[in-house]
């Protein structure tokens, strides 16, 4: 399962992080996950509670922040809604368009004791 792959690391991270800080217990990790990442919130969660038994974060809460799909266009600089699929500016019509948001998937910050 792919989203268990993404919750080990993830938790890795999360581990790293509260070994450099010296906390007793992490109890919140917020991640940003964009909506383009093709990862499912409840099934990370779900993977995340699996795994966390055990560490230093076994009473933390996993919070999804999902990230809309965003998009800029080079020839007017607006701002485009990338969540439907376009190939060209809703705006001026150029195709010169680029994603800005959406695929990103790192953890956002941690909450610990
Ligand atoms: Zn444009």
């Amino acid at each position: 399962m792919h989203e268990l792959s993404i919750a080990q690391s993830l938790l890795a991270i999360v581990l790293d992080e509260a070994r450099r800080h010296q906390v007793n217990k992490v109890t919140k990790v917020a991640v940003k996950i964009g909506a383009l990442a093709g990862v499912v919130p409840s099934a990370l969660t779900f993977s995340f509670d699996l795994i966390k038994e055990g560490t230093k974060a076994a009473e933390a809460e996993l919070v999804v922040e999902q990230a809309p799909a965003q998009g800029v266009c080079h020839a007017c600089e607006g701002e485009i809604d990338m969540s439907r699929l376009v190939d060209q500016c809703p705006h001026c019509g150029s195709k010169d368009i680029e994603f800005t948001g959406g695929q990103e998937l790192y953890v956002d910050h941690i909450e610990a004791e």
